[in-house]
């Protein structure tokens, strides 16, 4: 069976390090890479293809650095001539970044089936490009395979339901347990950093809301100045960018490092007090290592961080927002496993294999 993957940005690098290894050790699958270009820049793109040994891309489409439109358009072409010149069973695509919307839909257009893994998530907040890419690409895939229970309800919701619709658990989890204990070996980031353990936070920020807005950022470096720890920031290249066309105010400790590789990544996770981020992989990645995380949102999709008490909203403009710096946070209560046990890589690809058997 022959599948293309669709990836373009860093959290599908890391979704797809999961998958492949998986796929790669099968006689009855082949996997062809496609990578968009989405984000190209060496510490966002080639690092994790380097240390996480995903097998380089067949195509490089080079599209990358134009607004939404403009990626998804260009990404829309290319990816269809490519389906065109490869005829592949099934197209895989992760999670819901421009690169997501644009392979599933040159593939359904091509009555190609669009294999979405990280199906069913919802912000329900229409004014995310996210939260756009998602809904539209669960809506023209054939097989839509989840990461947790919520996604096969919210799915129903929408009216998709049905042995298509499938929760796999998290490939994600996968990822953090398998590169996580190889970090534990490899990585010397914390040395570098000069960092004791369980003595530092580790924040994030990069999602549009945040980044471009000017009172919201500096809200959130003001609540940042607030920790009582050193706060290390692995600073993605558009805040990084957004920071200075603002002008925005550093407090003296926080220390902005450049984007890191998943392995030094995972390391500063594993042994950071709190978390404080607004990705949706860095939330999940808190939880797998039992690190309390604040996320610098007005909503997240993944609720049952919420519900076990792993993670505490933070809305930047909201009135408790800097308060929310204050609290000594604990280990969270409860462990239901919500994402399931680390084999969704596994699970993923005898799903897509029921395609082929047409079941
Ligand atoms: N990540 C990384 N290096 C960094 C920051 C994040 O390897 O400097 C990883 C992180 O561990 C997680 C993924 O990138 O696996 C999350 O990507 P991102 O926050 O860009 O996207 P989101 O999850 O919000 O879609």
């Amino acid at each position: 069976m022959k599948i293309i993957t669709v990836v373009g940005a860093r959290p599908q690098f890391i979704k797809a390090a999961a998958v492949s290894r998986a796929l790669a050790g099968r006689q009855d699958c082949c996997e062809v890479m496609i990578h968009t270009g989405q984000h190209f820049d060496a510490n966002m793109s080639d690092v994790f293809f380097q240390e996480l040994q995903i097998p380089r891309p067949a195509y490089h489409l080079g599209v990358g650095g134009g607004t939404h439109g403009q990626n998804t358009g260009r990404m829309l072409e290319a990816i269809e001539a490519v389906l065109l010149e490869q005829r592949p069973d099934a197209v895989l695509v992760y999670g819901d970044t421009d690169s997501t919307l644009a392979g599933a839909l040159a593939a359904s257009k091509l009555h190609v089936p669009v294999v979405h893994v990280e199906a069913g998530l919802r912000s329900f907040n229409m004014r995310m490009p996210e939260e756009i890419n998602r809904r539209l690409t669960d809506h023209v895939s054939s097989l839509l395979l989840t990461p947790n229970e919520q996604g096969i309800l919210n799915l129903a919701a929408e009216g998709i339901n049905g042995p298509h619709v499938m929760n796999v658990g998290d490939v994600m989890y996968d990822a953090a347990l398998h590169f996580g204990a190889a970090a534990e070996q490899s990585s010397s980031i914390l040395e570098q950093l000069q960092l004791a353990p369980s003595a530092y936070w580790l924040a994030t920020i990069h999602r549009q809301e945040n980044t471009d807005d000017p009172v919201r950022l500096q809200r959130i470096f003001e609540g940042l100045g607030r920790a009582p720890v050193a706060v290390v920031l692995p600073l993605h290249p558009r805040t990084r960018k957004r920071m200075t066309e603002m002008a925005i105010s550093l407090p003296a400790n926080v220390n902005i490092v450049e984007p890191l590789g998943y392995i030094d990544m995972v390391m500063l996770e594993k042994h950071a007090a709190l978390i404080v981020t607004d990705s949706g992989g860095v939330q999940k990645e808190a939880y797998f290592h039992r690190v309390p995380c604040l996320t610098l949102r007005d909503e997240t999709e993944w609720l049952e961080l919420l519900d076990m008490g792993w993670n505490r909203l933070a809305p930047p403009m909201g009135e408790d927002f800097l308060k929310a710096f204050d609290v000594a946070y604990g280990k969270g209560a409860e462990d239901r496993q919500p994402y399931g046990t680390g084999q969704a890589s596994q699970a993923v690809i005898e799903a897509i294999l029921t395609l082929r058997r047409g079941q």
